[in-house]
């Protein structure tokens, strides 16, 4: 088989399996890693933050998060369920790997779409070894049914499988280590209460501010040989939609194209050319942002206008847009949620040199 085709890493103490196809227990990939190349899987492994100590930002998050991680230790007992929420690339998939280092334990992988039945958690859940971590990505795409198989396991480390049929059929309980379960969602709101209920410790990243993004890609910088100037940084920073997946990423392609042309050290000038090049404009939009704005701006008059209008006039996702584009659009202040829909501000007008319509924003929030 080759590399590529094999699942989901299972992990322990810094170390890396892959499982095969026909293990019986080998999930699909997280959507979230699907978009990378297989290059990029690889760089973002080398540069994902292996102990707390080399995570960048979220600092209330991490404070809070070593006191339960110490007193747990302190206890002996496993860390209680956590529940990372946020846009994707902001490090959910690294602090579950970073629990599971500092807690000295397993992490084996896994995601809300690739537990297609019950069974299938079923292997996975009788492997776990006490304290070990089970991180479930994309936990809110997780069906009724394996989400229901999932709460005992939860609250009283047992899971009940039903073998046989009809008449025959019998209820077998069978007890589990105590295990912590890590789960992450970019939709928090799509969560069941009773399926939220269950965690003990529940966080929500934030976008970065410019500052962290630049130290994570200084820190990359120096992984991957790179020269890099702080200026230059802070460039990329700018452009990288408060999200360190998309830092690192713009990094990559700067150095391509540093490499290509033989440039010894990235200034902000050679940073800046690439990243115009590349499309990633000076607000750190690319071309996908650029179509829900120029939508909103031009077809719909600025807005309001409904989500699902906007997915089908661009031919895309609801979720995409969701999930991904309007989250930094309205963090950052180009877009507007209201109740009649999505509006665009005054920012993403003078982005694109348009003039803004004061007296129609004015008159629709008059209403
Ligand atoms: P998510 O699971 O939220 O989609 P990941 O944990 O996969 O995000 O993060 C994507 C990449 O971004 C990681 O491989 C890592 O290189 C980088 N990264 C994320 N957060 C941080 C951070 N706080 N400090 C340093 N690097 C980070």
């Amino acid at each position: 088989m080759k590399e590529g085709t094999k699942r989901k890493v299972i992990k322990g103490d810094g170390r890396i399996s892959l499982l095969g196809k026909n293990d019986s227990f080998a999930p699909e990939p997280p959507e979230s890693l699907k978009q990378e190349t297989e290059e990029d899987l690889v760089l973002n492994i080398s540069l994902r933050p292996s102990k707390l100590s080399e995570f960048v930002g979220q600092k209330d998050l991490i404070e809070n998060l070593k006191i339960c991680l110490t007193a747990a230790k302190e206890r002996k007992e496993p860390l209680e369920h956590t529940l990372f929420s946020g846009p994707p690339g902001l490090g959910k998939t690294s602090l579950s790997h970073i629990i599971a280092h500092e807690m000295n334990s397993k992490i084996t992988v896994t995601s809300g779409p690739a537990i297609e039945r019950a069974g299938d958690l079923i292997g996975i859940l009788t492997n776990l070894e006490k304290g070990d971590i089970l991180f479930i990505d994309e936990i809110h795409r997780l069906s009724k049914v394996v989400e229901e198989f999932l709460y005992p396991a939860m609250e009283n480390f047992q899971i009940d499988f039903v073998i046989d049929k009809g008449p025959y059929a019998k209820t077998i309980k069978f007890n589990l280590k105590p295990f912590t379960l890590v789960g992450a969602t970019t939709r928090v709101g799509l969560l069941t209460a009773p399926l939220r209920g269950r965690f003990g410790i529940f966080y929500h990243l934030d976008f970065y501010p410019v500052e962290d993004l630049a130290k994570i890609i200084m820190h990359s910088a120096k992984v991957l040989s790179l020269d890099i100037d702080r200026q230059a940084a802070e460039e990329i920073a700018r452009r990288a939609r408060g999200t360190p997946r998309i830092a690192n990423r713009l990094l990559r392609r700067v150095r391509d194209y540093a490499q290509v042309l033989k440039i010894k050290k990235v200034t902000q000038e050679g940073a800046s050319d690439t990243l115009d090049d590349l499309g990633v404009d000076k607000a750190g939009f690319d071309e996908i942002d650029r179509r829900v704005l120029k939508l909103i701006l031009e077809t719909y008059e600025g807005g309001p206008v409904g989500i699902e209008a906007v997915a089908a006039s661009l031919n895309e996702e609801v979720d995409t847009l969701v999930d991904a584009v309007e989250p930094y659009l309205l963090k950052s202040g180009y877009l507007k949620r209201t109740s009649r829909g999505r509006m665009a501000t005054k920012s993403a007008y003078e982005h694109f040199g348009l003039k803004y319509k004061k007296e129609k924003q004015k008159e629709l929030f008059e209403k």
